[in-house]
């Protein structure tokens, strides 16, 4: 956990007052993962028996992935990062220049905005997970195809059950759409707990850290549903 005044100083960064709670619980530090949190079956579940990999084989066959043409012009597939046993899940959009270039999820601008609104419910970086529903940079980060979401879905599933997170938290029109298999504007997404797949995963939905960094005064917003989401995985 992060300490309280590294907190204060990541949610000035966010651009939102110093917020203190008569009851504060902080943020709840990963967890060793409860197995078995199914989600719902994939359409391209069964192409090349994805279900049933481990993380290693999972990660290299998303590697040599040559399913969409994407994999033209990615220079590193973006596999996701953290701890893989997460109780948060962070799924976002796809690869931009910096991911394809790094091979890791949000360390660009946005990420570096992700870094700090997950410092403000205290976690690190690194104990949460987090990943995209695209693998692969989208060339000129045009928005993800319909075919290529198609194409990268049983991977997204597959490290979700993988995790067996107790919260997901969607960051994005796109991925939330995408996701929750729905085209609502995420104003209507957003400020409510959805569930995922088989296990009723909660899934909350914010804004974009790209669209916060052109909108910054929607972080207010994007904080409300960081405190929701802890909501949600408290189960409350
Ligand atoms: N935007 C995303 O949605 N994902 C990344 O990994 C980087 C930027």
């Amino acid at each position: 956990m992060i300490e309280q005044t590294l907190r204060d100083q990541y949610l000035e960064a966010m651009g939102i007052e110093r917020w203190v709670s008569r009851d504060r619980t902080p943020g709840t530090p990963a967890q060793q993962a409860v197995p078995g949190g199914g989600v719902a079956g994939s359409a391209v579940g069964g192409v090349g028996g994805i279900s049933a990999l481990d993380w290693p084989d999972l990660e290299s066959r998303v590697a040599r992935c040559t399913r969409c043409a994407l994999h033209e012009t990615r220079t590193r597939t973006v596999f996701g990062t953290g701890n893989r046993a997460a109780e948060w899940m962070i799924v976002g959009e796809a690869p931009g220049a910096d991911e394809d270039r790094q091979g890791e999820p949000f360390v660009g601008r946005a990420g570096q905005l992700l870094t700090a609104m997950l410092a403000a419910i205290g976690f690190r970086r690194e104990e949460v997970y987090i990943t995209n529903i695209l693998k692969c940079r989208p060339p000129g980060n045009r928005d993800p195809l319909p075919d290529e979401v198609a194409c990268c879905h049983d991977y997204l599933e597959r490290q979700v059950e993988l995790v067996g997170p107790g919260l997901i938290l969607v960051v994005g029109r796109i991925a939330a759409h995408n996701l929750l298999q729905t085209d609502l504007p995420i104003g209507r997404l957003r400020g409510r707990v959805h569930r995922y797949g088989k296990a009723g995963i909660p899934l909350v939905v914010t804004y974009h850290p790209a669209y916060l960094l052109r909108s910054p005064l929607e972080k207010r917003k994007s904080w409300e549903d960081l405190q929701l989401a802890q909501k949600a995985h408290r189960g409350l």
